[in-house]
């Protein structure tokens, strides 16, 4: 194939994929977090599974942010610097965008995401950076998430409505689906509708993903504001699409949707309560299996399962049968990495042999990232000469409350290695690189959200793929995963059986988590270590549906209604 026949092929894409974020690799500063994650494993399946598929997102030229731990535990941010032009090519076409009383140009930058068999799923960066453009104009699109209302109604106008247009302009004529991964996307659908004039059309090539079931999750303008950045552009049924009283983007991609999904079985019953008079199915999310495998695991997939399992997720339900032994040797490499990592950026030296518990996530209120300092003295005694802790994770540079959580876990960290010689290290600029690390690295993945505010989350399936145990609270994937296989792993607090579990305070789960951990994780780790590893498979077979093949393949049936067979059996 020439590579004029490998862009006519891609242009004949059938799906478009909109995402605020999408995170491409892990040096590439495009993504802030787990929606961005998720994006781009979405990206790379499909490039593997061969769908015809094209992604379209901002470039960032700040990024999201570095994060540096300053000597007294607050972080603190720096603008990244980088420079795209050797990660992604220039495409030659420029397009307007009329905000305000001006006219705004915005180019792209192209990004080709390549599966196993040379499948191309190309993805374009929207750009303002440019010189025709007014020196405001050209900050647009400079970091990812800005605080500020009018720099993000913005961002969300360039990526759904620059978005179409771009496709367009680069001869991208085929596409019966426009999906957008979270409401930021959803302007799209006014651009549609002032091509197509009718909500029937736009409805029918609208499909749409909800991530968040916490409302502040969800974008909501202020009609003022919408109003002076579309001025008399904005289609006369706005309101009626979007809310009366405030421009609602969740609710405007539910009115302009033909499909809408949830992405953790828990979270769709919570987002069809939320939205009662939508139809809202629920699509598991996944992770993409190769590029979350450490790789030692990597290997010892490959010589005991056979290579296929990069195509059929189901070979992992055969991890059972691998070899304890090997599956132990793997784990301590990837440990070994870890710590040699931490122990070059921080001065608490960690202890190959000690059990090591990790947590690393956005840090943020509902996460609860204080809660296994609950009670400090309790804490210290479990844990001294026991089990050793890494902890990471950015958060908002505008989230205050969150700022001072990371201050308060260096100060407990100073205190518990002063008075119990207990180490706990926190690690600077959570990134994919360093997610990769973590969670083949640890013995145990910690999560304790507070119930059901936990959309999916996805770095316990990257632990769990890894033989990494999940130590986590009944929410999102987990709900689902524990119920599997209850040996994958140790739930937090009370079943989603239990009907007062949503009103468990923060003490009665940090009561349950300490005694697991003295009772069950930590004897089993010194004392039974056959019995763990039997279950580090178990968690390996858990990812034989928690994988973004099967995901993809999903999206590919009931969303985009492409294709009954599954994708992976055209490839073997
Ligand atoms: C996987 C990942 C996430 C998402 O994990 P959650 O469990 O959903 O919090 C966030 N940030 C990074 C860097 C990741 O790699």
């Amino acid at each position: 194939m020439t590579k004029q026949d490998a862009e006519n092929n891609q242009k004949s894409a059938k799906v478009a994929y909109f995402s605020m974020e999408i995170a491409l690799e892990g040096d590439v500063p495009t993504y802030s977090g787990g929606l961005g994650v998720l994006a781009g494993d979405t990206i790379r399946s499909a490039a593997d599974l061969q769908l015809p598929l094209v992604g379209i997102t901002l470039t960032y030229n700040a990024g999201y942010f570095y994060q540096m731990i300053a000597p007294d535990g607050r972080q603190v941010e720096r603008d990244i610097r980088w420079d795209f032009s050797s990660d992604f090519e220039k495409v030659d076409v420029k397009i307007k965008l009329d905000l305000q009383d001006k006219s705004l140009t915005v180019g792209a930058w192209r990004y080709d995401a390549i599966g196993r068999s040379g499948h191309v799923v190309p993805v374009y960066l929207l750009d303002t950076d440019l010189p025709e453009n007014e020196p405001w104009q050209r900050n647009l699109t400079r970091v990812l998430y800005d605080a500020s209302p009018f720099q993000r109604i913005v961002q969300e106008m360039i990526l759904g409505i620059c978005g179409v247009r771009m496709l367009k302009k680069l001869g991208y004529n085929e596409i019966n689906t426009f999906h957008m991964n979270e409401g930021h996307a959803a302007f799209l659908i006014f651009e549609l509708f002032d091509q197509y004039k009718k909500m029937e059309e736009v409805k029918k090539r609208c499909v749409f993903t909800t991530h968040t079931p916490v409302r502040a999750g969800h974008d909501q303008f202020e009609y003022s504001l919408v109003q002076d950045v579309f001025r008399d552009r904005l289609p006369a049924n706005a309101r009626d699409l979007a809310g009366k009283d405030l421009c609602n983007m969740t609710q405007l991609a539910l009115n302009g949707s033909r499909y809408a999904n949830a992405v953790a079985e828990k979270h769709g019953e919570i987002s069809r309560r939320m939205f009662p008079e939508y139809d809202i199915d629920h699509i598991t999310n996944g992770i993409h299996m190769s590029f979350w495998l450490s790789p030692y695991m990597h290997s010892l997939f490959d010589n005991e399962l056979g290579t296929a399992w990069h195509h059929d997720y189901h070979s992992l339900e055969g991890a059972l049968d691998l070899n304890s032994t090997e599956v132990w040797r793997a784990h301590q490499k990837s440990k070994y990495d870890l710590l040699d990592y931490e122990k070059s950026h921080s001065w608490v030296l960690l202890d190959e042999k000690m059990l090591t518990i990790g947590y690393a996530r956005r840090i943020t209120e509902y996460k609860r990232p204080l809660l296994l300092f609950s009670d400090l003295e309790r804490f210290a005694k479990i844990s001294a000469g026991k089990a050793q802790f890494i902890f990471a994770g950015k958060c908002h540079p505008a989230d205050n409350q969150a700022k001072s959580f990371i201050k308060n876990i260096n100060d407990f960290s100073d205190y518990l290695w002063n008075s119990y010689k207990v180490r706990v290290v926190f690690l600077g600029n959570y990134d994919m690189d360093l997610s990769k690390l973590m969670v083949s690295g640890v013995d145990v993945w910690l999560n304790n959200p507070r119930r059901y505010r936990e959309a999916s989350g996805t770095s316990g399936m990257k632990a769990a793929l890894n033989g990494v145990l999940n130590f986590s609270v009944l929410d999102g994937w987990w709900i689902e995963g524990y119920k599997m296989d209850p040996k994958a792993g140790w739930a937090i607090g009370p079943g989603t059986d239990d009907p007062d579990a949503e009103k468990k305070d923060d003490a009665s789960d940090a009561d349950d988590l300490y005694t697991k951990l003295q009772d069950e994780i930590i004897p089993i780790y010194r004392k039974n270590l056959d019995d763990w590893r039997e279950r580090m498979k178990h968690a390996i077979r858990l990812v034989s549906f928690f994988n973004t093949h099967r995901m993809v393949e999903q999206y590919a049936e009931k969303a985009y209604k492409l294709q009954k067979q599954p994708l992976w059996k055209s490839l073997l």
